[in-house]
């Protein structure tokens, strides 16, 4: 088995930046995922996209989610794991519902909130323990950390207990998460370690960082699973195929819209049109952190710092992440400063992309309509991206297909939901239990010496 394509770093081409070596190796799928970013702290990209026949996207047509991820897995990793492997792993991760439903005439919503989660972040985090745990030198422990404000933590604490060779520690600021988002992470349990830390977000992700710097630590295999790494994006590719081969007619494209925040979710859908997935536009939407749209507008990129406290929380970004992979995409660079370095090709990114911003004011509005006028029960985020829909379509004119994602489960909303609408969401199975739950949560303060005397005698190195 040889592998098939190399991966990049957004940054090569970044030699008189002060601060930054650019680097200009090649890696492997198994090394992009297991090093997470790269060494001058650009993105992994693959430098080529496989690219699938209209005939074989919709030969899926009817066919269990799993089919559209064998496909979509198989030619990113041909050559780099068994097919075999990738059938059990695909066939364990992949285990609840994905529902299309139609709001009216051909517009869909997507829900991804089946998972033991509930939210989008599942999908990636699932498929991702169990190829880091196909894919690490079994004679050595993986040390995972990451520093969470809510649904990444959970979602990845959830996809990795139980995973052979792998510990996680997760830390959460303790009076920034709900009281259901703090039952969800104290209680993961075995491999999962929650630290409970009396600071905010930004402090916990400091911790993290110097850990990955610190020497003492040099032989952990540390490892970090947010959106920057590539072995969440490739399973974000999945459900785009897999909706479109359901919902279309002969070979029709379709408008997906993606409510965004580090844009890794809207970055599967625009691999998926690279290949060959018939997309007419991808639309999306972000909260009211509208650096994005206003770059599209105006051509000129300012990020927002710090960013604006939004309704639908999961996506208050500044500068997302992602956007680096985009701006490569389309021929331009970006770093994690957020300074543009080469512009892309905004006239084909517009071609492409539509992007607005949406309030909260419409957002609420979008919630209480859409469930008045058509008995569909959206959240903060979903409702972001339906309303985004509303605007494109009001611009550009009707679209036979399209189909909105909803990217977390109502029930995560109750006091929202409650006050649009008089009902209180049914919890999902998975989380039924949830205020039942107890957990034994560690509890730090925001020093980065008693967290390094904690990771000193919890992390193992041995496999
Ligand atoms: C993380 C998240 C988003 C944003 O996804 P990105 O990939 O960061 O753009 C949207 N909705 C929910 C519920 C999320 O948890």
């Amino acid at each position: 088995m040889s592998p098939k394509f190399r991966y990049y770093s957004t940054n090569r081409h970044l030699d008189k930046v002060p601060g930054i070596t650019p680097f200009r190796e090649t890696v492997s799928f198994r090394e992009a995922l297991l090093m997470g970013q790269a060494p001058d702290e650009g993105l992994f990209m693959p430098e080529q996209i496989p690219v699938v026949s209209v005939e074989d996207f919709k030969a899926l047509k009817g066919a269990p989610y799993t089919e559209a991820a064998m496909l979509v897995a198989e030619n990113f990793l041909a050559g780099e794991i068994p097919a075999e492997a990738l059938r059990r792993i695909i066939d364990d991760a992949y285990s609840y519902p994905v529902p299309l439903e139609n709001v009216f005439a051909r517009k869909y919503v997507m829900r991804l909130d089946q998972g033991p989660t509930a939210s989008f972040k599942d999908f990636a985090a699932r498929m991702m323990a169990r190829l880091m745990s196909a894919f690490r030198d079994p004679s050595e422990r993986l040390n995972i950390l990451v520093a969470t404000s809510g649904d990444t933590g959970s979602a990845v604490g959830d996809a990795f207990r139980g995973v052979e060779g792998i510990d996680v520690t997760i830390l959460y600021p303790r009076n920034e998460v709900s009281e259901r988002q703090k039952k969800q992470l104290d209680t993961i349990g075995q491999n999962v370690r929650a630290v409970s830390v009396d600071a905010k977000f930004d402090d916990c992700q400091n911790l993290v960082k110097q850990a990955f710097s610190d020497p003492a630590f040099a032989g952990f295999n540390l490892t970090s699973a947010n959106s920057i790494n590539f072995g969440r994006i490739l399973p974000q590719i999945i459900y785009y195929v897999y909706a479109w081969a359901q919902l279309a007619r002969e070979t029709e494209p379709a408008v997906f819209s993606v409510p965004s925040g580090n844009f890794g979710d809207a970055l599967g859908c625009e691999y998926a049109r690279r290949m060959g997935l018939p997309v007419e536009r991808l639309v999306m939407p972000t909260n009211e952190n509208d650096e994005f749209p206003r770059f599209l507008e105006t051509g000129r990129y300012e990020k927002i710092s710090p960013s604006r406290a939004c309704l639908s929380n999961a996506m208050n970004v500044g500068h997302p992440s992602n956007l680096a992979r985009f701006f490569d995409l389309y021929g331009g660079t970006v770093d994690r400063n957020g300074v543009v370095h080469r512009l892309p090709d905004i006239e084909e990114m517009k071609r492409r992309i539509y992007s607005v911003s949406i309030s909260d004011r419409e957002t609420k509005k979008t919630i209480k309509r859409i469930y008045d006028q058509h008995r569909v029960l959206l959240e903060p985020h979903g409702a972001v991206g339906w309303r985004g829909l509303e605007v494109y379509l009001e611009l550009f004119g009707d679209a036979p297909l399209c189909i909105s994602l909803e990217t977390a489960h109502p029930a995560k909303f109750p006091d929202e939901i409650r006050e649009l609408l008089g009902i209180i969401p049914d919890l999902p199975q998975s989380m039924k239990d949830i205020d039942e739950r107890s957990g034994h949560p560690v509890f730090l303060r925001a020093d980065y010496d008693e967290f390094r005397t904690y990771l000193k005698e919890h992390l193992r190195v041995a496999g």
